[in-house]
């Protein structure tokens, strides 16, 4: 998974982190900057909260790129774009959770260019990087600050709890769980999306490429 900032990570899929490190899946986290240029917090709070996120959360990976904050690309967007999917060669995900494009926050948007752009490259034979070339499954996008019409909603009303103590360790960051301190309304658009399969809490996800059912039982 990558994400823009420290704390978007479980802002936007800390569900579904939770979820699939219950399921016993590898579940490693990618952020591209240390958000050293928030108001609040610093470079090494921002790192140290994240280290503390990663362990509560039970991932396996969690490293920061340590790219410019509010200054994505950094330098050369081709040079940035080649790294990342450096990295996702190296560990070879089967799925990337990305942030959906359409975001206020022009690092939110650039990191999801950058990394769609990094899984193409990646699986490209003639780009020649330090590791051999690596097809993802699927790119699957999440929500920040944008919206979508959802491909999917994940029932999270068991992990929600844990979601919430993730957001939590930014201590930097957010006072309370509450409106006024989130980026955006983090709790009612759980419940929002929850609401629309009848569970307590959802968060939303969306692919470009639509996912093949082999049979009907999806259904029953
Ligand atoms: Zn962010």
């Amino acid at each position: 998974m990558f994400a823009p900032h420290p704390d978007d990570a479980e802002l936007g899929a800390g569900g579904a982190i939770v979820k699939a490190v219950d399921e016993g899946l590898a579940v490693g986290i990618i952020d591209l900057t240390t958000g050293e240029m928030g108001s609040l917090g610093n470079k090494e709070t921002r790192i140290n909260e994240a280290d503390k996120a990663k362990k509560n959360l039970g991932v396996k990976i969690r490293e920061n790129l340590g790219f410019p904050d509010a200054n994505l690309p950094f330098e050369d967007k081709k040079k940035t774009i080649l790294f990342v999917a450096s990295k996702i060669r190296e560990y070879q995900p089967k799925v990337v959770l990305i942030p959906y494009w359409e975001d206020r926050h022009p690092d939110h948007s650039t990191t999801s260019d950058i990394v769609t752009k990094a899984c193409h490259y990646a699986k490209l034979k003639k780009v020649e990087l330090d590791h051999p070339r690596y097809k993802v499954n699927h790119m699957i996008y999440y929500e920040l600050n944008g919206q979508f019409s959802p491909s999917y909603i994940l029932d999270i009303s068991q992990e929600f709890e844990r979601k919430k103590e993730a957001i939590m360790t930014y201590k930097s960051q957010f006072k309370e769980f509450s409106k006024e301190y989130l980026p955006f309304p983090v709790y009612e658009r759980c419940r929002f999306y929850g609401s629309l399969i009848l569970a307590d809490f959802g968060e939303a996800f969306f692919l470009k490429n639509p996912i093949a059912l082999k049979d009907w039982k999806i259904f029953f």
